[in-house]
């Protein structure tokens, strides 16, 4: 009589951990972690080059198009884009990085109630598969593989910013650009040079504005700092 020992090995995936019963599974998971990992590591190359690009509300809804098309294959038509210049409510929304103030809830710690931006309508049509960028949050939205709706530029390109309305691939929302993500508009449209040549009350009001942003964000980071 022999005795028969039956070996139960266990392949652990280095990158996500996930256990597999053979060598052949184990080489898959493999390979596919690792091809997350490039497209992550490619997104986050690619994620504020845009915004950091953009002059205008209309020059960032054409890059917007431009690499959605270039990058993953998402066909984009804008038929509104936010337009409006103004201090624009920080209740739901907020620049890159600062905080909101739901209600004025946080005006004791002297977070602002307003930042300057553009605001108005998205409206248009999104079209294309959504791609596997791993961490990537799509939000209600999204599940990979899956139509691209309004979601997936959010997603990509950060300092859109979507309140109420509705659609995934024929959208219609309300929408916020901050002037603080986008460094080069901000220079064009309110530059304090040509503030001083044309002291017009509400170029003023928003250059005060921009200067108390200013001070808040960088008051804000120096806590965020010591906070770590
Ligand atoms: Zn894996």
């Amino acid at each position: 009589m022999s005795l028969s020992i039956e070996r139960i090995v266990f392949y652990k995936c280095p990158i996500c951990k996930t256990q597999r019963k053979t060598e052949r599974l184990i080489q898959q998971c493999l390979e596919s972690c690792l091809e997350i990992q490039r497209a992550e590591k490619i997104h986050s190359d690619r994620i504020n080059t845009v915004r950091l690009q953009a002059t205008s509300s209309e020059h960032f809804a054409e890059l917007i198009i431009k690499y959605s098309k270039e990058w993953y294959n998402v066909e984009v038509r804008f038929d509104s884009i936010p337009d409006r210049l103004q201090l624009c409510n920080a209740s739901h929304n907020s620049p890159v990085g600062l905080p909101t103030n739901w209600c004025g809830r946080n005006d004791d710690k002297g977070y602002l109630s307003y930042y300057l931006g553009y605001s108005g309508n998205w409206k248009g049509e999104v079209s294309g598969r959504i791609p596997n960028l791993g961490k990537v949050d799509y939000g209600t939205f999204g599940e990979v593989g899956r139509w691209a709706g309004i979601a997936f530029i959010e997603a990509m390109f950060p300092g859109m910013n979507l309140g109420s309305g509705n659609g995934g691939q024929n959208f219609r929302q309300d929408g916020i650009l901050f002037m603080r993500d986008f460094p080069l508009m901000r220079e064009v449209v309110v530059h304090p040079a040509l503030m001083l040549l044309s002291p017009d009350a509400v170029e003023r009001e928003h250059i005060e504005h921009l200067v108390r942003e200013d001070e808040f964000e960088k008051t804000y980071k120096q806590k965020q700092a010591r906070d770590i």
